[in-house]
């Protein structure tokens, strides 16, 4: 597709939409995303780094709101966010750990995720593995009819104004971080809330454009395959929540030489992860 082409789509795919390829002797790859990790979700933190400790894959594609806020990465000196970090240094030692930002966590930092062995990973990003390629998301730049929110993105996504912030006491972004949380919970009161869906022209547009026959994302909370045109499917990975916050659900979607499976976290029966 010509890339300066006036289009009807409203968010074309970057031009600069970088590919990562997988070693060849790769078997699997997991992708999960949207478990909004907190201090309150302890059972959802053990199911997830029993998951990163154990699963046979040979990757982990965290696609965006691992965490449920995150205001800088001095977060990850102490407490609840130190343990998460903890676990993803364990993972990425043994397996490839990669993270993609979401509209809660894109204040996560490279020198966090360097730091840990975490491999970044910009949205939308295309993998090429077993002899195809998929194209990856989180999925809110996606929400097109989501018109304030699209205008919240584009202004804390300027780096000036994240250098601002950052540049503010830990004690002050929390404060931020929690107003900013109770702001949304007032516009969508419940956790299990109806999420403005992806945008059906845009999706069509960014997979035709990189000639892909695989959407992947995540953000609307909304687990299903849809076909988007003959030949192509986009794959919405499930939100995790184990603490009580409606039906209890973690999922992770496996990608293999065979095809996708959506399946349970691996190693979720240890009873013994709680507190790594
Ligand atoms: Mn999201």
């Amino acid at each position: 597709m010509a890339a300066r082409t006036p289009s009807a789509i409203a968010l074309p795919l970057p031009e600069a939409t970088p590919t990562f390829v997988a070693p060849a002797d790769w078997q699997a790859i997991d992708f999960i995303s949207d478990l909004h990790l907190a201090a309150s979700t302890p059972r959802t933190f053990t199911a997830w780094a029993a998951h990163l400790r154990h699963t046979r894959a040979d990757a982990v594609f965290i696609l965006g709101d691992l965490f449920e806020v995150w205001v800088g990465d001095d977060l990850a000196e102490g407490g609840f966010e130190a343990r998460c970090v903890g676990v993803l240094r364990d993972a990425a030692a043994t397996k490839m750990i990669a993270f993609m930002a979401g509209n809660r966590d894109f204040l996560v930092g490279d020198a966090m995720l360097e730091a840990n062995g975490v491999t970044r990973l910009r949205d939308p990003s295309l993998i090429a593995a077993f002899a195809t390629r998929v194209l990856v998301s989180h999925g809110d730049a996606l929400c097109l009819d989501d018109v304030a929110y699209q205008r919240y993105r584009r202004v804390v996504r300027r780096s000036g104004l994240q250098r601002a912030f950052l540049s503010l006491p830990l004690a002050w972004r929390r404060a931020l971080g929690r107003a900013a949380r109770r702001r949304s919970d007032s516009l969508h009161p419940s956790r299990e809330r109806r999420f403005v869906d992806v945008d059906a022209d845009a999706t069509r547009g960014w997979v035709a454009a990189a000639d892909v026959p695989v959407l992947i994302h995540g953000h609307t909370h909304a687990p299903a395959s849809h076909a988007l045109a003959p030949g192509s499917v986009r794959h919405v990975l499930s939100d995790w929540d184990l603490d009580g916050n409606g039906t209890p659900r973690a999922e992770v979607l496996r990608w293999t030489a065979q095809g996708f499976a959506r399946i349970a976290p691996e190693g979720s029966a240890e009873g013994d992860t709680a507190h790594p």
